[in-house]
């Protein structure tokens, strides 16, 4: 596999004019779409089921596959929502993805409902990014105005509204259907799954929810062919992605490349760790949901497989680095007070159990409480895991139960001491 970074949904990131059309249509944008309306929908489903696309926003699930989902046509509606509620620790690909070059969502949404069959697409994006909100806005605007969206879209009888919708800030609506509850104009709570959204999704329709970067992965596939797209990463995991590296390093960003490269050939293109003097300490592979990595993990290929087989996830390739000034028993308490703030209540194990795990590793952290907090973290974490009703829950624990997997001695070192052994004035993170 090639170290080199691949460039595509990155390419011209560095133009002055990035976000504008002018710009885009200047790097072959919307030719994939004048291809597409002249193809048949079931060969644009083929050809991404071909390419080995998988969902870019954690799960990783078949994108092809998700779009042969949906039931035959009969007559009424079915949607495309783009989920653009980026919310994860650490994770921040499809915001800068927005800002940069949002045309290539647009093109992809396009294509996609063009694929599906949807005259109404929506984009959901997190509330708090006033700045990518607005910039959608101009970009949808443009693409009206330049005829790529609209009635009969380049004389094809292809017709296609799209919505851009800003949610209100709560990370549970980036869950599939807690956003669609959002979308509809209710409380933003996950729905029972089955039926999943391809079946009744939005206002009870076949619908399509796919990530920023999948539907942005779309045209590239179709200009250069699937065989060009599966040809790049490993062989399960095929492809590009971004990878964002934040925290101890030099030149933080994104970096985009095949899935399989590892972090220590990320790291060298990133200057490696900004104090080259400190050892790297901790990572998270996928943001922080996803249980942390050591040092002894920077060969692990970042494909879904890999990392898998490694105990962890690789989610949404957020790599955050912490170098060993970090205390991984502060690091976990504040990720911990988040999935607490943001546990939207709807089950018991995850509104009290993550309520239990932020008292005792506050505690914790702050050299009180016993050796059998430990115990008692990792019973809460057990009862959660698999127990809840959405993925939130389990990801709340997999930070506590990695970090005392891998360094409980730091844990206990708290307690002897009586308070965190770190001195706050070294760490730049978490003080
Ligand atoms: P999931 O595995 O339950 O589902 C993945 C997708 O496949 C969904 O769209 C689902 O509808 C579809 N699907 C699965 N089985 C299906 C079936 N039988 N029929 C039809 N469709 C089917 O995962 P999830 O709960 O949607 O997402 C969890 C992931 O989200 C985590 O891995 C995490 O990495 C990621 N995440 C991302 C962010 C972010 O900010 N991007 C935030 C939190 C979590
Ligand atoms: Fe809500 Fe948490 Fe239950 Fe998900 S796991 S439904 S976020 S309470």
């Amino acid at each position: 596999m090639s170290t080199t970074l691949t460039p595509i949904l990155t390419k011209f990131w560095d133009d002055p004019q990035s976000w504008t059309l002018e710009t885009y249509e200047r790097n072959e944008g919307y030719q994939a779409f004048k291809k597409a309306l002249g193809m048949k929908p079931e060969d644009l489903v083929q050809m991404t089921k071909d390419s080995g696309l998988r969902g870019r926003g954690g799960a990783g699930f078949p994108t092809g596959m998700k779009w042969g989902f949906l039931p035959p046509a009969d007559g009424g509606p079915r949607y495309l929502v783009v989920n653009a509620d980026e919310s994860e620790p650490g994770t921040c690909k499809d915001i800068p993805l927005m800002m940069a070059a949002p045309q290539f969502l647009i093109e992809g949404v396009a294509i996609t409902s063009f694929a599906i069959g949807c005259n109404h697409a929506f984009i959901y994006l997190r509330g708090e990014v006033v700045h990518v909100y607005r910039r959608l806005l101009r970009a949808v605007e443009e693409a009206y105005a330049a005829g790529h969206l609209g009635k009969n879209i380049h004389g094809s009888g292809f017709d296609l509204e799209v919505t851009v919708h800003a949610g209100a800030g709560a990370y549970i609506c980036g869950e599939e259907t807690a956003l669609l509850d959002s979308l509809e104009g209710r409380r933003g709570q996950p729905r029972l799954k089955p039926p999943f959204p391809a079946v009744a999704g939005l206002y009870a329709r076949p619908t399509v929810v796919n990530n920023v970067e999948s539907i942005a992965s779309v045209p590239p596939i179709l200009l250069h062919g699937s065989e060009w797209f599966s040809d790049m990463g490993t062989e399960k995991s095929q492809g590009f992605g971004i990878f964002s590296l934040s925290g101890h390093v030099k030149n933080p960003g994104q970096y985009e490349a095949p899935l399989g490269i590892t972090l220590r050939e990320l790291l060298d293109m990133a200057g490696g760790m900004r104090d080259p003097e400190k050892q790297l300490k901790f990572w998270t592979p996928g943001g922080s949901s996803t249980p942390l990595f050591t040092a002894e993990h920077l060969d692990t290929p970042l494909d879904f497989e890999s990392v898998a087989a490694a105990g962890s996830m690789l989610g949404t390739r957020a790599l955050q680095i912490f170098d060993e000034t970090t205390c991984v028993v502060r690091a976990v308490d504040r990720w911990t007070d988040f999935y607490k703030h943001e546990s939207c209540g709807k089950c018991t194990p995850c509104r009290e159990g993550t309520w239990w795990l932020k008292q005792i590793l506050g505690r914790l952290e702050h050299g009180q409480g016993s050796e059998e907090d430990l115990d008692k973290l990792l019973d809460i974490c057990d009862n959660i895991l698999g127990r809840s009703f959405c993925a939130l829950g389990d990801g709340a624990t997999s930070p506590i139960t990695s970090s005392i997997q891998y360094f409980r001695d730091e844990y206990i070192a708290h307690l002897t001491e009586g308070h965190c052994p770190f001195d706050p004035r070294e760490s730049t993170l978490f003080h």
